[in-house]
C-alpha cells in the first residue's frame, strides 16, 4: 500500500471496507437494515472497475427492482467519477434472464424476438389447454393451474422435473402433463411467461455446458442485493454461474425476508455457506440510517421472532433531539387519513420536503383513503410500485359495471365488462354489436338489445347477452330505491365478478377482493352512485407530475431497500397487520413474516416514524371495534411516545394496559378478517349494537364533523 485511499473508500467502516475489498472468492454480507449493504455492493462495483479487475460489462449485479438498478447505476458513476458505460448486466433477475434468453433463444427452442406474455395472455392460453383436454373449466380453473405452474417455476422445476406426487392436486393428477402441454404451446407461439425468464436460462445452462462456460467466463464478478428474497430458481441460476469462478457477493438480511408467500426462501442464506465452502461471512452492525429510538423500536420488535439467524445492530448517533417513535390512533381509517394528512401539512409548513415523506401500508386497499384525502387537500402524492387505487384492474372493472348501470350509453364501460368474467361472448358477437351500433348510431347496449331478438347471433350467446342486459335493466331500476353501496355489492355479486376473484388462486387475488370491498365501503360516504362516480373521476384526474415534490404512497412490500426522513405506518390493527390471511395460512411462520414486514417498515425511517391505528373499521355499513396490533405491544416503551388521540378525547382504544386488546364484545378479538367481522356483526345480538355512521361521527367530536363537511364540499364543488 502506502498510497492514499481512493475517495470511494473514504468513510466506510472497517467491516464495510473488508466487504468491498474482499473481491475474490464468495462473500456473504449478512446484516441488518440500514447498515450499508447496498452501499457496500455499489462501492464494490466501483472498486472492481476502478482497480481494473473487470470491465463494466463483465460484472453481473442483481437488484430487486428496476428502480433500484437505475439508482445503483447512478451511484456507481458518482463513485467512480464520471459516467460508467456498459453496465449491461445490472438489473433484476427477470431483466437479466430476458437478456440471456434473447441472446441464446434458438438453443431453447425460441426465436430471439420472443414475446413475454402478460397474465391475461397466460390465462387465456392455459384455458385453451384445459379445454383441449376436455376438462371441466369450472372445476379446474385456469387461474389455479397458473398458480401451480408458478410455484414450480419458482422452484426451478421444468415439467419433467416436477415430482409425480405434486401434480395430483390438479385435474386428477394431470397437473404435470398440463404444464408440459403449456410449455409446448408457448414454444409454438414463440413466447415465454414471467417464470420462464428464470427457468429457461437454467435449462439453457444445463443443456448447453459450452454456453454456461461462456457466461461463467464473462461474469468475472457477481453481486446480489436483497439476497434473502431470492427463490430457489434464482439461487440455482446463480449457483450455476458461480460454479467455476465463485467471485460472488450476496448481501441480505434474514429479518427482511418478506416474499415467502411468493416462493422466496430464507434458507438460501444457509445454502450459500454450504455450497460455497470457505465463504467469507461479513457482518455489519452499525446502522447509519435511523435515529436511536427508531432503531431500538425496530430491534425490539423483531426480537420477538424465533426463526432468526441473529444479529446485533447499534448506532452511535447521539442525537438528544431525536424524536421517539410516535404511536397514535384515530377513530377510523377515514380519520386516520385525515390526521396523517394534517401531520404532513404541518411538517411541510416547518420546511420538510414531501419527497422525504412516505406512507407505507400493509394492503393496497388502504391507499384509497389517503388518495381521496390528499386530492381533497391538494397535497401532491405519488403511488410507487403499483397503480393508484382507482386505476387497479379490479377497481376499473367494478367502476365499469357501475357506469354502465347508471349510464347505458357508456360504451367504453359496457365493452370493458361485457365478457368479464368470461361469459362465452366471443369476438364475433361483440363485433356484431359494434357494427350494429355504428350503423344505427345507437349505443352498444342498445344495439345488443336489438340483436338479441334476431337470429344474427348464435342461440347460446344470445341467451347470455339477454341475461346480461336483463341484469343491467334490473340494477338500473333499483338505483332509486336501494342504497347505492348495497346495490353496488349486488352488481358485483350477481354479475359473477366477485366470484371470479374468489375462484382465483393467484397470490394477488385476495388483495383484489379487499380492494373491491374497500371500494364498496367508500361508496357509503356519498349520496348516490352518480356523485360517487363523479368523485372518482375527480381523483383520477388529479395527476401529479413526476418531478413535483410529493408524498410517496406504497405498500410495505414495495418499500424494501428505500429510506425516507419520515415514515407513516397506518393500520396497525389485528387482522390487517398482522394480516389475517398470513395468520390463517402461515401460522407461526406467517406471523413472523408479518413481523419482518413491520421491521422493514420501521427501518425505512431516518428521523421520524409514526405508527397509527384506527380504533374502528366500517364493514358492510357496520362499525367494528378493531384491536390494536400485537406489534404495538412489542415496541419498547422507552422509545415510544403514545399520543393521545385528538378530537376523539382518548377514544383511541388505549385501556388499562398500554394497548388494550379486549374489544367491546368482551372477548379477545383474534379473527377480525373481513368475512368474520361481518359474520360477527350478524350474530352479535348480545353485544352492544354497532354504531351507525352518523353516530360514530358524533362520537369522534365536532371538529371532525366540520372537517368532514369541508372536505365534502371541496370534492362536490369541484
Ligand atoms: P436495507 O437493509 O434497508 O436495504 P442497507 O443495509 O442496504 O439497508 P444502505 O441503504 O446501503 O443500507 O445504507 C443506509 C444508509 O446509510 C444510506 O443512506 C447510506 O448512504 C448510509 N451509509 C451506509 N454506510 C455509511 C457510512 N460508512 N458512512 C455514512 N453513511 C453510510
Ligand atoms: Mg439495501
Amino acid at each position: 500500500g502506502g498510497g492514499r485511499d481512493p475517495a470511494y473508500l473514504e468513510g466506510l467502516n472497517p467491516e464495510q471496507r473488508r466487504a468491498v475489498e474482499t473481491v475474490d472468492g464468495p462473500v456473504l454480507v449478512l446484516a441488518g437494515a440500514g447498515t450499508g449493504k447496498t452501499r457496500v455492493l455499489t462501492t464494490r462495483i466501483a472498486h472492481i472497475i476502478a482497480t481494473g479487475r473487470a470491465a463494466p460489462h463483465q460484472i453481473l449485479a442483481v437488484t430487486f427492482t428496476n428502480k433500484a438498478a437505475r439508482e445503483m447505476r447512478h451511484r456507481i458513476s458518482a463513485l467512480v467519477g464520471g459516467t460508467v458505460e456498459g453496465m449491461g448486466w445490472l438489473g433484476t433477475f427477470h431483466s437479466i434472464g430476458t437478456k440471456i434468453l434473447r441472446r441464446n433463444a434458438e438453443l431453447v427452442g425460441l426465436k430471439s424476438d420472443f414475446t413475454i406474455l402478460d397474465t391475461d395472455d397466460q390465462l387465456r392460453l392455459m384455458k385453451q389447454i384445459i379445454q383441449a383436454e376436455n376438462l371441466d373449466e369450472k372445476r379446474w380453473p385456469a387461474r389455479q393451474l397458473a398458480a401451480l405452474i408458478d410455484t414450480w417455476k419458482n422452484r426451478g422445476l421444468t415439467p419433467d422435473k416436477v415430482p409425480a406426487s405434486e401434480g395430483r392436486g390438479f385435474a386428477n393428477g394431470r397437473g404435470q402433463e398440463l404444464y408440459a402441454a403449456y410449455q409446448d404451446r408457448l414454444k409454438v407461439l414463440n413466447a415465454v411467461d414471467f417464470g420462464d425468464l428464470l427457468v429457461e436460462p437454467i435449462r439453457l445452462f444445463r443443456t448447453h455446458p459450452d454456453v454456461l462456460a461462456d457466461y461463467q467466463r464473462r461474469f468475472r464478478y457477481m453481486l446480489v442485493d436483497e439476497y434473502q428474497d431470492t427463490n430457489v430458481a434464482q439461487y440455482l441460476w446463480l449457483r450455476l454461474l458461480a460454479q467455476s469462478n465463485p467471485n460472488i457477493c450476496c448481501v441480505g438480511d434474514d429479518d427482511q425476508s418478506i416474499y415467502g408467500w411468493r416462493g422466496a426462501e430464507v434458507d438460501n442464506i444457509l445454502r450459500f455457506e454450504h455450497d460455497f465452502p470457505g465463504a467469507a461471512v461479513i457482518r455489519l452492525e452499525r446502522n447509519y440510517r435511523s435515529t436511536a429510538p427508531i432503531l431500538a423500536a425496530a430491534s425490539h420488535l423483531i426480537a420477538h421472532n424465533e426463526g432468526r439467524l441473529g444479529k446485533t445492530l447499534f448506532t452511535d448517533r447521539r442525537d438528544p433531539e431525536a424524536a421517539l417513535v410516535t404511536v397514535a390512533s384515530s377513530w377510523d381509517s377515514n380519520e386516520e387519513a385525515r390526521a396523517i394528512g394534517d401531520e404532513i401539512e404541518s411538517l411541510q409548513r416547518k420546511g420538510h420536503k414531501l419527497d422525504e415523506i412516505a406512507i407505507l401500508m400493509r394492503a393496497s386497499f388502504q391507499m384509497r383513503e389517503f388518495e381521496d384525502r390528499f386530492v381533497t387537500l391538494g397535497l401532491p402524492y405519488r403511488v410507487v410500485g403499483g397503480p393508484r387505487f382507482y386505476e387497479r384492474m379490479e377497481i376499473r372493472d367494478a367502476l365499469a359495471y357501475f357506469r354502465a348501470t347508471v349510464q347505458p350509453a357508456d360504451d367504453l364501460a359496457f365493452e370493458r365488462i361485457v365478457n368479464t368474467p368470461k361469459r362465452g361472448l366471443g369476438e364475433a358477437t361483440i363485433k356484431l354489436c359494434h357494427d350494429t351500433a355504428r350503423a344505427r348510431r345507437i349505443p352498444l347496449m342498445a344495439a345488443a338489445a336489438d340483436l338479441i331478438d334476431t337470429e344474427e347471433i348464435k342461440p347460446k350467446a344470445r341467451a347470455t347477452l339477454r341475461d346480461l342486459l336483463g341484469a343491467f335493466a334490473h340494477w338500473r331500476a333499483d338505483l332509486d330505491t336501494r342504497p347505492h353501496h348495497e346495490l353496488a355489492e349486488t352488481i358485483l355479486d350477481e354479475s359473477g365478478y366477485t366470484e371470479m376473484w374468489r375462484q382465483d388462486r393467484s397470490a394477488d387475488a385476495p388483495g383484489r377482493l379487499e380492494n373491491l370491498k374497500e371500494l364498496i365501503r367508500s361508496m357509503q360516504d356519498f349520496e348516490s352512485m352518480t356523485s360517487f362516480l363523479e368523485h372518482v373521476s375527480l381523483v383520477m384526474d388529479a395527476e401529479s407530475d413526476a418531478n413535483q415534490d410529493a408524498v410517496t404512497l406504497m405498500t410495505l412490500h414495495g418499500a424494501k431497500g428505500l429510506e425516507f426522513d419520515t415514515v407513516f405506518l397506518p393500520g396497525w390493527e389485528e387482522g390487517l397487520f398482522p394480516h389475517q390471511r398470513s395468520l390463517d395460512e402461515g401460522g407461526r411462520a406467517g406471523l413472523e413474516e408479518e413481523r419482518r414486514l413491520a421491521y422493514v417498515g420501521l427501518t425505512r425511517a431516518r428521523k421520524r416514524a409514526y405508527v397509527w391505528f384506527a380504533s374502528n373499521r366500517r364493514v358492510h355499513g357496520m362499525w367494528q371495534t378493531s384491536v390494536p396490533s400485537r406489534f404495538l405491544d412489542e415496541l419498547p416503551e422507552d422509545h415510544v411516545n403514545v399520543r393521545e388521540s385528538g378530537g376523539a378525547g382518548g377514544y383511541g382504544g388505549y385501556g388499562a394496559s398500554r394497548f388494550d386488546r379486549s374489544d367491546s364484545f368482551g372477548s379477545r378479538y383474534t379473527t377480525p378478517g373481513w368475512e368474520r367481522a361481518r359474520e360477527r356483526t350478524r350474530d352479535a345480538s348480545g353485544g352492544p349494537r354497532p354504531m351507525s355512521a352518523p353516530a360514530a361521527r358524533l362520537r369522534s367530536g365536532g371538529a371532525t364533523i366540520e372537517g368532514e363537511l369541508v372536505a365534502k364540499s371541496v370534492v362536490d364543488g369541484g
